[in-house]
């Protein structure tokens, strides 16, 4: 094949509810292009103009640069184009590849009850079509023509799709698309040609809910002197019950997922597995995807969104991350449920300690709470009531090795033994009255971790405190 500089695009419309499934279609052209060292493009489709909005591209945009799917050209807005899709459409009017056509509303509608009652396909009757030797009806005074493109008659439309294999599409089922409308303003599926055209786009890869629309697509693109280019049609997104994804069923955006305490890592690779594999493997850089992207390994079936895989991901990733940039990540969390990092034992070791355990960065943030609590302030009741008599004596004897303990973990784990060994006690029973005294509760990592993230003095401060 002579060389090829690739070119893809992401064209999302800004309409409605952003989710996950739908940041997947940015994924792989994102990739490929990477790949092959390519173009990757962000066109924004809103021509819509009732149903586009400034919040859904916010959130497009947004997700996109959280995820580190970088931009070479773009954001274009097709609504900055319109000039050009008019210019186009005058073209192919004049080069007899459109026409206008004067059919009603009312027409138009009394054409498709008739063909429904004949049990047929509704479609365009190519009333006003030229023809060599036939007579159009007389134009009619004041209505605004739309401007319909003139669909190759007989024949068909191949195309080789790299996820779908060839697929061949009759012209006869295919009527003469409207391009233009009354007031002027391009039809979707024709500024999709010209921009994928002038965009000099050489691989569409998008959802395959545009299969239907890809033969006429490739009609047009023909029509106004263009190549057909790749086309890869990726399957849908289901949610977790097998249903398409929407924010009715429960669908989060990717805002909502950075909200919940995930890394853009763990959403890359999940979203990466969502449609695409390489071999067994399931947890990946994006450096990796990158360089194992192809287009023969897209899968053919519709994908599920797995939340628990999903989650099982990032607590990967929490795992994997180096202390210093979880904290920084992490910070943001803590802060919102009222601890200062900046008072207190350092954030970066409290977070190396808890990551093993946590699944999100709020979970992390749930757990570093407990060293930025004031220390407890027990009532002699409550400490009768938890520490029993019998294990003050241990608890006196830890509190005096302790002291005498230099700070770290394996010399703490030394002291623990030697006091549960003098004392012929098991671990609980020292862990639980320590545990307690130290944070007035029993759940927290292990107690050597702990005494070495909260400090020395600080745990000897608080144990004294409950054999008073
Ligand atoms: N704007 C279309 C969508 O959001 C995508 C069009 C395309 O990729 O060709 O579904």
């Amino acid at each position: 094949m002579p060389f090829m500089h690739i070119r893809t695009r992401f064209a999302p419309s800004p309409t409605g509810f952003i989710h996950l499934g739908n940041l997947r279609s940015a994924l792989y052209p994102w990739a490929f292009a990477r790949h092959n060292q390519g173009d990757f493009i962000l066109r924004i489709e809103d021509t819509d103009q009732e149903r586009s909005t400034q919040e859904a591209v916010d959130v497009i945009i947004e997700g996109m640069s959280w995820l580190g799917l970088d931009i070479d050209e773009g954001p274009i807005y097709q609504m900055q184009r319109i000039d050009r899709y008019r210019e186009l459409v005058k073209q192919l009017l004049d080069s007899g590849f459109a026409y206008p056509c004067y059919m009603s509303e009312d027409e138009l509608n009394r054409l498709r009850d008739q063909q429904m009652a004949n049990k047929e396909k509704p479609r365009y009757n190519g009333l006003w079509r030229p023809e060599p030797g036939k007579n159009l009806p007389p134009i009619p005074e004041g209505v605004e023509p739309v401007v319909r493109f003139k669909n190759p008659l007989g024949g068909s439309v191949i195309w080789d799709d790299a996820v779908k294999g060839k697929i061949e599409i009759s012209n006869d089922e295919l009527d003469d698309l409207v391009i233009s409308r009354p007031d002027g303003t391009p039809t979707y599926n024709f500024c999709v040609v010209v921009d994928d055209l002038d965009m000099k786009i050489t691989h569409v890869i998008r959802g395959d809910d545009h299969v239907n629309n890809t033969p006429r697509q490739i009609n047009i693109l023909k029509a106004l002197g263009g190549t057909p280019p790749i086309y890869a049609h990726l399957p849908t997104v289901l949610n977790d019950s097998g249903e398409k994804m929407s924010k009715r069923n429960g669908a989060m955006s990717v805002r909502d997922y950075q909200k919940a305490g995930y890394l853009p890592e763990a959403i890359l690779n999940y979203l990466a597995r969502l449609g695409w594999s390489h071999g067994d493997a399931e947890v990946f850089t994006k450096q990796q995807f990158v360089d194992w992207f192809d287009l023969e390994s897209l899968g053919r079936s519709p994908a599920q969104h797995n939340p628990e895989k999903l989650l099982w991901l990032n607590h990967q990733y929490i795992q994997q991350a180096d202390p210093k940039v979880l904290a920084e990540a992490t910070k943001p969390f803590a802060h919102q449920i009222g601890i200062d990092t900046e008072s207190g034992p350092d954030f970066v070791q409290v977070v190396g300690l808890l990551k093993d355990r946590a699944n999100t960065l709020i979970e992390i943030a749930e757990g570093a709470k407990l060293f930025y609590l004031p220390a407890p302030n027990h009532s002699i009741q409550e400490i009768e009531k938890n520490i029993p008599a019998d294990i003050i004596p241990a608890l006196k004897d830890f509190i005096e090795v302790l002291a005498q303990t230099e700070p770290s973990k394996e010399a703490y784990g030394a002291a623990i033994k030697q006091v549960l060994a003098k004392h012929g006690i098991k671990m609980p029973a020292l862990a639980m009255p320590v545990r307690y005294a130290l944070f007035a509760t029993t759940q927290t990592p292990a107690i050597d971790s702990v005494l070495l993230v909260l400090g020395r003095d600080e745990a000897i401060k608080r144990l004294s405190k409950v054999v008073q």
